[in-house]
């Protein structure tokens, strides 16, 4: 029998990676407290509901996506597919309400689809989620978009491109939904199967499908603007003006509509052509209507996701700047047998000193830890032995410059505080 291993769609993130992350998530918040944003910890898993009515029913999400199971109690749980609704919800139930208004929240955290895996595409993966809640200012729109290029242009991140699109509200959308129906039932038979149950339950979504087929019509299909009600036309013009205000070059796309039936107005995805197929780095936009479709009151909000997997994929790609690579500054090394104590309460010394130390647990041979110490990229070794031990003394050797000198125990700590 073979060792189990992790099911599909799901990767380790080793030691070699993990690094990386840190340094993305560290930037995270960083940003996210520049723009007064603060950290919330969510549940991983929801009642079903929440995101079946959230999300919305008819969603490939909800439809094809979750990992709902039923736990001993008999109540049906769901593996978090987003944070947007877990957010809301959380804010209802703590009556965030009450507080400095808008609530602007950030989490970063894993999130569970059943997708067919691919580069860039994980049955786990981590996204990073901003939200601003109880504004419905195009403004925080304005606000949202400019902390997802901040966030990217801090790590490096380049040829981004910014897509926008407004989907409209309950007051406008089903007239353009009308006007599409109309559009693709002449062309019926020209749709993928998926396009074709899609027609009655959700055209838009028509919009966003990738077969090549269905590309083609959407490219003649009806845009929404010349539906857009007062307001949302109104709040679309102001989001597009505070962008051009900010320098953020963004693209229009009448086919964005995002895969999520909660979005009003706003909605837009910020694309890399680093990423292949799975080109979104992010996605976002504003979902008035969530909070009502969950139970609660009427309550707007905006915000976005992003791919962790995926930043990191991008820097790799470009080389970026992902901070330093973890190291050690000293490895103690035993030059013979029965010192072991000694060189422990050597690395000790150093750790509480500040100093990263390392030493050998294996019981291996010199060289062996020497090469130990370089895998470590340690500037510096200190040679702990019987001859060293019996006059008092360590031998440190300064890797870089090949130099080695004898220091007595008591002085080891601030000679190596000194020279690193
Ligand atoms: P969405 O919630 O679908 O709008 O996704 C927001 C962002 O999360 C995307 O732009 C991706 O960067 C990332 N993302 C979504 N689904 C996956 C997945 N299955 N694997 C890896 N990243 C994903």
């Amino acid at each position: 029998m073979s060792a189990i291993k992790a099911p599909r769609g799901v990767r380790d993130i080793l030691p070699d990676e993990s690094w990386k992350w840190a340094f993305v998530l560290n930037t995270t918040m960083e940003i996210a407290g520049n723009y007064g944003y603060s950290e919330i910890h969510l549940p991983v898993f929801e009642h079903t509901e929440l995101f079946s009515r959230g999300i919305g029913e008819t969603t490939d999400v909800v439809e094809k996506e979750m990992y709902t199971f039923t736990d001993r109690g008999g109540r049906s749980l769901t593996l978090r597919p987003e944070a947007t609704a877990s957010m809301v919800r959380a804010y209802l139930q703590n009556k965030m309400q009450n507080g400095i208004q808008p609530a602007k929240l950030w989490c970063a955290g894993p999130m569970f689809r059943y997708e067919r895996p691919q580069k860039g595409r994980y049955r786990q993966f981590w996204q990073i989620d901003f939200e601003a809640l109880g504004t419905s200012s195009p403004m925080v729109d304005v606000e949202v978009i400019s902390i997802a290029l901040d966030l990217f242009n801090s790590l490096g991140l380049s040829n981004l491109d910014v897509v926008i699109n407004s989907v409209g509200c309950p007051a406008c959308r089903p007239q353009y939904r009308e006007k599409l129906k109309n559009y693709f039932q002449n062309r019926f038979n020209d749709l993928c199967h998926t396009c074709q149950s899609r027609l009655d339950r959700n055209p838009l979504r028509i919009l966003d499908c990738k077969n090549e087929n269905c590309r083609e019509i959407t490219e003649e299909a009806p845009d929404i603007y010349s539906s857009l009600c007062g307001e949302c036309k109104d709040h679309f013009d102001m989001v597009l003006k505070g962008l051009s205000s900010l320098g953020i070059h963004y693209q229009m796309d009448k086919r964005l509509v995002r895969g999520l039936d909660y979005y009003t107005k706003t909605a837009f995805e910020i694309l890399s052509g680093e990423l292949g197929a799975q080109n979104a780095v992010c996605g976002g936009g504003r979902y008035d209507n969530l909070s009502e479709a969950i139970g609660g009151p009427d309550l707007p909000g905006v915000g976005f996701a992003a791919g962790l997997e995926r930043i990191v994929l991008i820097m790799e790609q470009q080389n970026c700047n992902l901070g330093e690579e973890p190291h050690i500054d000293v490895y103690v090394i035993a030059a013979e047998k029965d010192v072991d104590v000694e060189v422990m309460s050597l690395v000790s010394d150093l750790r509480t000193a500040g100093i990263k130390a390392d030493m050998d647990f294996m019981c291996r041979g010199m060289k062996a830890q020497f090469k130990s110490a370089l895998n470590k990229s340690a500037s510096h070794v200190c040679i702990v032995g019987g001859d060293e031990l019996s006059r008092g003394v360590v031998t440190v050797k300064n890797l870089g410059r090949s130099e080695q000198s004898e220091i007595a125990r008591p002085e080891v700590v601030s000679f190596i505080k000194q020279n690193i």
